[in-house]
């Protein structure tokens, strides 16, 4: 980090020792995982040097903006609609929950049946490590899972800004209209708190940015479709994973130039592994910062991951708001719209999401799938069985893959892995 910044953590409160201990550990992971890749990208040095300052510049320049009276919203979810935050002249970051921390006492809180990722954003507010929590004016949480749900039960007690959003969980006219209601409510409380009334014109300017971002992710992903392809699937979920937390026009440009130098390299077939390595879509839970655990084991297992249907990913992305409202009520409806198509498990029924795995893997011409579950997580594992039966009564191999942050278990998952890339080829 170019700067010292301890002055900063401490003001946020944050605990230095345990800090220094987890940008040690990130340090290290980032330096063996990413650094040690071989043909990335030059564009991945913008990345590079975000991750170098994740908790340093990108937290000053948060800090700059409250002092100037921004108000910045963090969020675990991407029903949090970021287009309603932008209009009301507030920043939204995603709160990672992509490590271990804190274990021990998270376990005091939450049962140890809950996933990793539950598991995770208790550590960083218990063990006092997470700027960006620790930044936050408001905390949204929503009523997803169960195991989410319950337990903003706890985390209400532990921070005193917790909003919670109420989502659907069925795809009905009526889901659809809880999901507005919320969307409206949210919009007020926002307001409320930056003191900024959303206009239609703020409104459509949030939309046409945020959209700019995913349209620049669906660049990168198109791009991914060649043989050999131009990117790892590491540095891609990176820039998936960097997309919850940058200043939104830096992101999009910063994709953008890696995607001017993708198609050169597209156009001389350069790419980060040799042709006819077996491609592999991974499918599931979502991968948040610095969770790097399969693809690290699935690159090093001599495949590439060529698409994640994930939140971290095009299940998170890959639709955009319609942009042609004039009223902010046209638009709300359009942003309701939007994120009522993203396919979470936790709705019930819900075939488009085997629809779109099925469509990304014709896409990205996967030979493969890998399912991604994270332990206890019950919506993502409970979906998996007819996922991998639907997929291999087409043909399509699957192997699903049940895990958590911890490496304990990398030894045992690479030979599954290594299996499974050996039976694609
Ligand atoms: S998997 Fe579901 S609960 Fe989790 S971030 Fe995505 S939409 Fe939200
Ligand atoms: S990974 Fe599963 S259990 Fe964990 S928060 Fe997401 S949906 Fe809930």
């Amino acid at each position: 980090m170019s700067e010292n910044y301890n002055a900063m953590w401490t003001d946020l409160g944050l605990d230095l020792e345990a800090h220094d201990m987890l940008l040690n550990v990130l340090g290290q992971a980032y330096q063996d995982i990413y650094l040690a890749q071989e043909n990335r990208p030059e564009g991945m040095g913008y990345f590079d040097f975000v991750m170098s300052e994740v908790h340093g510049l990108r937290i000053k320049e948060l800090m700059d903006e409250k002092a100037i009276g921004r108000k910045i919203i963090g969020s675990y979810c991407v029903f949090v609609p970021e287009e309603i935050v932008l209009a009301a002249n507030a920043t939204l970051v995603g709160l990672c929950s992509g490590a271990d921390f804190a274990t021990e006492d998270v376990e005091r809180l939450l049962p140890r049946n809950t996933c990793a990722l539950i598991k995770s954003s208790f550590g960083f507010k218990v063990g006092k490590v997470c700027p960006y929590l620790e930044s936050a004016d408001m905390i949204v949480g929503e009523n997803t899972c169960d195991g989410k749900k319950k337990s903003y039960e706890t985390l209400g007690g532990m921070v005193d800004n917790l909003y919670v959003m109420d989502l659907p969980q069925v795809k009905s006219e009526n889901g659809k209209a809880l999901l507005k209601a919320e969307y409206q409510r949210f919009k007020a409380a926002v307001e409320d708190l930056t003191g900024v009334a959303v206009t239609a014109g703020s409104l459509k300017t949030a939309i046409q940015t945020v959209n700019a971002k995913r349209a620049a992710l669906h660049r990168l992903f198109t791009l991914r479709r060649a043989d050999p392809a131009p990117i790892s699937g590491l540095d891609a979920l990176l820039a998936n994973q960097v997309f919850f937390y940058d200043n939104p026009e830096r992101f999009t440009d910063s994709v953008n130039k890696i995607c001017d130098e993708l198609e050169k390299r597209i156009e001389s077939k350069q790419g980060v592994f040799a042709e006819k390595t077996p491609r592999i879509l991974v499918s599931g839970c979502p991968q948040a910062v610095p969770n790097w655990k399969l693809p690290m084991i699935v690159e090093t297992a001599g495949a590439v991951i060529v698409g994640e249907e994930s939140c971290v990913g095009e299940r998170g992305t890959r639709n955009l708001t319609d942009e042609s409202g004039e009223t902010v009520e046209e638009m709300i409806d359009a942003i309701v719209d939007r994120y009522f198509m993203v396919d979470c498990a936790i709705f019930t029924p819900n075939p488009d999401r085997l629809a779109h795995i099925e469509q990304m893997v014709a896409d990205y011409r996967a030979d493969g799938v890998i399912h991604y579950g994270l332990q206890f997580c019950q919506p993502y594992l409970m979906e998996s069985i007819p996922v991998e039966t639907a997929l291999e009564e087409k043909q399509i191999p699957c192997l699903r893959i049940e895990t958590d942050y911890s490496m304990e278990d990398v030894g045992q998952l690479k030979t599954r892995v290594e299996a499974f890339v050996e039976q694609l080829r």
